[in-house]
């Protein structure tokens, strides 16, 4: 093992206390994580200095397959890791290096990869650097929109049309992180948002952060409109309260919902707190993500994003009356039917076996 590695936060007692008592049990054997953001440091352009709070010095400045294995060898005992990636949505990024990334750890059947996507990028560039890099889809960033303020970019700025043309032909997977203030409430977002799954049926969304709904009234009532897309998906990323979580089983299909995590910003020590028809990341460490707040005299200990997800999710399965079955096809047999079917489709790819829900037991054994 190459100690060197900087897998972030190291696992200590009290974490593994949790892992043993309330996740061991309740976790399947295979993990797919659709929303990692993996890079190595020839990612960046060469002149980004990194910001002093930013969390990716907590790992080094990069965030590699390797960081996020050795991670989840220490985090995730027992567990076989599948992962959909992206690289560092912003301006710092050299996107096509970070495509080349993205496909030189992509195997299309346990790794795969979306190209980070600015809308001034001409589809037949990206069309290439799919083909070229075996990558299945795009991964779009508001901050990409550089010609009006940040609060005004819709989601039809971030996926110019020749963009959204190449996506149905192709029948490529986009995570889109939507922006706006009002997140999933607002009205010109719903209307965006079901306009291009309707537009664009061959092409498959996956609303990140159940999109962003990190509080409980902006998700109540707002689920509908998508749930009636069968193009439509949502990941769970960084959402770890329970509320939002047992709402959106509630009423979205189930068979549409992803596991994702936000790593690397997922495995620093923190958790997501509504407060007052708003949400904060309470941050363990001194690091500065989004709207954070720093519990800089120490007056609780954390565990991190990561584990507060996983509980957020047990809690809300229960609630919700998630069988063992659909726990196991939320954490991985959702993701890899939709990935593999994607990559099959996009690269003429042979198919994969679809997922078959194993016995949800933690000790259930099966060769490697
Ligand atoms: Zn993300």
């Amino acid at each position: 093992m190459n100690t060197t590695l900087n897998t972030g936060p190291a696992c200590g007692d009290a974490d593994r206390r949790i892992f043993e008592q309330e996740l061991n049990d309740f976790l399947p054997r295979r993990i797919f994580d659709v929303h990692a953001h993996l890079f190595d440091a020839g990612c960046f352009v060469p002149s980004t200095k990194l910001p002093p709070k930013s969390c990716y010095r907590r790992f080094g400045g990069s965030f590699t397959r390797e960081q996020y294995q050795g991670w989840a060898d220490a985090w995730l005992p027992g567990r076989i890791l599948h992962v959909n990636s992206f690289g560092h949505p912003s301006a710092e990024t050299d996107r096509a290096r970070s495509a080349t990334y993205t496909g030189t750890i992509s195997d299309n059947r346990r790794f795969f990869g979306m190209r980070l996507v600015a809308p001034h990028d001409p589809a037949a560039a990206i069309e290439a650097s799919l083909r070229e890099h075996a990558l299945i889809g795009y991964k779009p960033y508001l901050n990409y929109v550089d010609w009006k303020p940040s609060d005004e970019v819709t989601i039809d700025d971030m996926l110019p049309a020749a963009q959204m043309e190449l996506a149905e032909r192709l029948g490529l997977i986009i995570t889109l992180h939507i922006p706006r203030a009002e997140r999933l409430a607002d009205p010109i977002n719903q209307a965006q948002m079901t306009a291009l799954c309707r537009r664009y049926p061959r092409a498959t969304f996956i609303f990140a952060h159940i999109g962003r709904a990190y509080f409980l009234n902006n998700v109540i009532g707002r689920l509908d409109g998508l749930a009636a897309c069968p193009n439509a998906y949502l990941d769970t990323a960084m959402v770890n309260h329970e509320g939002v979580l047992e709402y959106t089983f509630r009423h979205f299909p189930r068979e549409r919902i992803l596991f994702g995590s936000d790593a690397p910003i997922a495995l620093l020590r923190g958790k997501s707190v509504e407060i007052n028809n708003q949400y904060a990341y309470l941050m363990g460490e001194d690091y500065l993500i989004g709207t954070a707040i720093v519990d800089t005299a120490h007056a609780v200990t954390f565990t991190t994003f990561f584990y507060e997800q996983l509980r957020g999710i047990r809690l809300a399965a229960a609630r919700a009356g998630l069988t063992a079955a659909e726990v196991e096809r939320l954490f991985f047999g959702n993701a890899h039917d939709l990935f593999t079917a994607a990559a099959a489709r996009i690269h003429h790819l042979a198919p994969a076996a679809p997922a078959v829900t194993e016995d949800p037991s933690p000790h259930a054994q099966e060769p490697a």
